[in-house]
């Protein structure tokens, strides 16, 4: 319930000034579209703000940012709404919803793109793969591409083309004094550099200008699946073969429970098993012969991995996903696949019990690392070819979720003396020791120089904060 103090921030004055001026949609606690508008993707997270402004543009953006700091009021800022610990949406405060602004333009001459805050993953894709281009992004479509493209942007199209910001080429920013800048190499650089990995921390990012990349539309692409009794065996052929592949493919190994899905033969629903999922991003027949040897090795439970749209293959994580199960995830990166760390991965692997819960590595490198590490605020690029591992607990809703949890916690900590790093986007609540970890001690300092410019104040606080001082 929110406060009469809370209350009187949407009763008052300044509230009728910005009704007045307002384009898009103000919600407030007891309108139709309150509780649709309040919930994010986590459905572990329920909150009640006393005011969602859903911006119909940067007009909005900017009167909605200036009300509540007339007004003192607690700000969340949402596009996609998938915030892990559920940062996009707050309790007694004001939510800054930019999940009306779908604005695309693609120049296919130019081969970029400008998208506006509230753009899903799936929605720059079928933009862009109409000209046969992408911006490299996340796994599952469903994604706001703003939340992603601050933290970084891992992908399936990440060794070939690097991070979703690393295609950045502009931003706009409506910064905590309720200004527009924009931001590039030549234009605050600064403000650019600490955008391109340091979140929300400096601003609201109302529109994106990206660099596009030459793709498909058909791509070698798609899941192997083995079961998970193979999976010691798998795991070390797949150390050897990754060492040599070339940057086209990038690959996500997977541990979980098989889905019951008709695209998997039902006597594998609910089996333990591990996939290797591969996105070639080249030829067709470059890319087919590439992954023949993953599909040679061993006993294969199942093969889904050939020639397909990449839209499709974009879209395939999506239902293992959805809206409204209770997540939770603990990440962190780990140099090289160790016959420690392959052991700790199968031990606990199958110990998973919800078939909800899944333990997705990326394998990065390629162009990721090709960047050099102070050239933006992500960190984590390091030498080698560097896995991202999150283990990610999930359940229909709060029944039986304490143990999944459990289950995601105690995989972190066997895996713990062998943490290279973590990458903000997959951190939960974890305090400013999580996210000094993240950045690391030299980029955690010049982010916090950087707060102190643009939001001294620390007006844009539900985050993964970097605090002014
Ligand atoms: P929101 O919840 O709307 O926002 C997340 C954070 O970003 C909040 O702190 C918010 O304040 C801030 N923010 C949002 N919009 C703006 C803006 N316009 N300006 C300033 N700050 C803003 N990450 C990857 O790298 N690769 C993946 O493949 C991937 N897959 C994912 C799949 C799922 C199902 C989920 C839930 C997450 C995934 N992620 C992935 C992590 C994802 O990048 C982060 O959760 C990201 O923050 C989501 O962005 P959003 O806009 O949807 O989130």
């Amino acid at each position: 319930m929110s406060t009469s103090v809370e209350r009187s921030v949407v009763d008052g004055p300044a509230f009728d000034e910005l009704e007045e001026a307002f384009g898009g949609e103000l919600v407030r606690p007891g309108d139709a579209l309150y509780d649709e508008c309040r919930r994010i993707w986590n459905g572990s997270i329920d909150r009640r703000p006393v005011l969602i402004a859903r911006c119909a543009g940067v007009a909005d953006v900017i009167a909605a940012v200036r009300f509540a700091r007339t007004t003192g009021s607690v700000v969340a800022v949402r596009s996609g709404g998938h915030s892990w610990p559920g940062l996009s949406v707050c309790d007694g405060g004001i939510v800054i919803d930019l999940s009306l602004m779908k604005g695309i333009r693609v120049d296919p001459q130019a081969m970029t793109v400008r998208a506006q805050g509230g753009v899903l993953l799936g929605e720059l894709d079928r933009e862009t793969q109409a000209f046969g281009m992408a911006v490299p992004a996340g796994v599952v479509t469903h994604t706001g591409l703003a939340g992603l493209t601050l933290g970084g942007g891992i992908g399936h199209l990440m060794r070939k083309y690097g991070l979703t910001r690393d295609q950045l080429l502009a931003v706009d920013v409506v910064t905590a004094d309720g200004e527009l800048v924009q931001a590039s190499e030549s234009e605050n650089p600064e403000l650019f550099w600490g955008v391109r990995g340091g979140g929300g921390n400096f601003g609201i990012v109302t529109s994106f200008e990206f660099r596009l990349n030459p793709l498909g539309p058909i791509v070698v692409a798609g899941p192997v699946f083995w079961h998970m009794h193979d999976a010691p065996e798998v795991l070390r052929f797949y150390r050897d073969w990754i060492a040599d592949i070339p940057d086209e493919l990038t690959t996500i190994i997977n541990f979980r429970k098989a889905p019951a899905s008709p695209t998997i033969p039902e006597e594998l629903w609910e089996q333990p098993v591990v996939a290797v999922l591969c996105t070639y991003a080249g030829p067709v027949e470059a890319g087919e012969a590439v992954v023949r040897p993953l599909k040679e090795f061993g006993t294969v439970a199942h093969d889904q991995c050939g020639p397909k749209p990449f839209l499709a293959h974009q879209a395939m994580l999506d239902p293992g996903l959805p809206h409204g199960w209770w997540y939770y995830c603990k990440s962190c990166d780990v140099g090289e696949l160790t016959n420690e760390v392959i052991d700790i991965t199968v031990e606990h692997s199958l110990r998973i019990r919800s078939p909800r819960t899944s333990y997705p590595i990326f394998h990065c490198g390629g162009a990721v690392r090709r960047v050099a590490d102070d050239d933006t605020a992500f960190n984590g690029r390091s030498a080698g070819h560097t896995y991202n591992i999150n283990a990610i607990a999930a359940g229909d809703n709060g029944e039986g979720f304490e143990e999944e949890r459990e289950w995601a916690r105690n995989l972190w900590d066997a895996l713990a003396p062998y943490h290279t790093s973590v990458y903000t986007n997959f951190l939960m609540d974890e305090g400013e020791a999580g996210i000094r970890q993240a950045y690391g001690a030299a980029k955690f300092d010049r982010l916090q120089q950087l707060k102190r410019e643009y939001d001294p104040e620390n007006f844009f606080r539900l985050n993964q904060n970097i605090p002014p001082s």
